[in-house]
């Protein structure tokens, strides 16, 4: 059996991390206390974050947010303009709400900017289903701009009657080429959303969540698993709003002794490949 320390690479491309202007983050901060009663572990503002995680061998990084009412994502796209304009190496999932008047004049004008990765969707929090006619015409648009989603639809870390992988299979029936990254390795439904991988080309799942290993509810199945589909799986760390340490999601995955194809991969080929794939397609990167 190979025994042989594996390592990550010296540049990991970080594919989750959230940027929110101050006071989304502040209330997020307090949403992560008295709701889910599980403080978050840096409360780090959006320049202290980038800084933070360049300073631990972070290169380029995806960062989202999301719209949890009406009348917020155009704002916040504003803000995320901003942010690309001003940060090296940095891109995004922008934000959305069906309920905007203005929702697709909005998506299509930040779809055009060249570090918008695609757009977020936040299902435990913006509490619509996937497959909700009134987002038809964003994944239309997210097709036709060779663009992606963040879809945050899986049942893990906290599931309400707005995710599970079901939903999400209703979305596939209707467009099974949709470009999508499901978070946390699409947890709690680890199987359902691996057998999604081997069916539709344009789906990714990302690590953020599923790897500590004094987290109840990890990922729990074999690393064959891991291995069979470690092309389409992404490194993510969900920082700032982690509740454990980020070193121990990556020690958890070192120590499952993965090969060292999978460490370099997850944490830096495959994300340096969508990054082309779909923002340097547009050559201004
Ligand atoms: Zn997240």
């Amino acid at each position: 059996m190979d025994t042989e320390r594996k390592s990550i690479p010296e540049t990991l491309v970080d594919f989750h991390v959230h940027l929110f202007p101050d006071k989304g983050f502040d209330a997020i901060w307090k949403a992560f206390e008295t709701v889910y009663q599980v403080p978050v572990l840096h409360r780090l503002y959006h320049g202290e974050c980038v800084d933070y995680l360049r300073k631990r061998g972070v290169g380029p990084m995806v960062y989202s947010n999301y719209a949890h009412k009406q009348g917020i994502a155009g704002p916040m796209n504003l803000w995320n303009r901003q942010i690309l304009d001003s940060t090296e190496d940095v891109y995004c999932f922008a934000a959305f709400h069906p309920d905007d008047p203005d929702a697709m004049e909005y998506t299509e004008k930040i779809l055009d900017h060249p570090k918008v990765m695609g757009v977020k969707l936040h299902f435990l929090i913006q509490t619509f289903y996937p497959h909700d006619r009134r987002l038809y015409p964003l994944y239309e648009k997210i097709l036709e701009k060779g663009k992606r989603l963040l879809m945050h639809i899986g049942t893990g870390p906290i599931g309400s009657n707005f995710t599970g992988v079901d939903f999400f299979k209703n979305v596939l029936a209707d467009f099974p080429d949709l470009p999508a990254n499901i978070p946390h390795m699409g947890g709690y439904e680890y199987r359902a959303f691996m057998n999604l991988l081997d069916a539709h080309n344009n789906l990714y799942l990302d690590t953020s969540y599923s790897f500590w290993p004094q987290f109840p509810g990890s990922f729990d199945l074999d690393n064959g698993f891991l291995e069979d589909h470690k092309d389409r799986i992404l490194y993510g760390s969900d920082f700032p709003n982690i509740i454990l340490p980020r070193e121990d999601e990556i020690e958890g995955l070192l120590s499952r002794n993965l090969s060292q194809e999978f460490y370099d991969r997850v944490f830096y080929e495959n994300g340096q490949r969508l990054i082309r794939e779909v923002c340097d397609a547009q050559h201004v990167c």
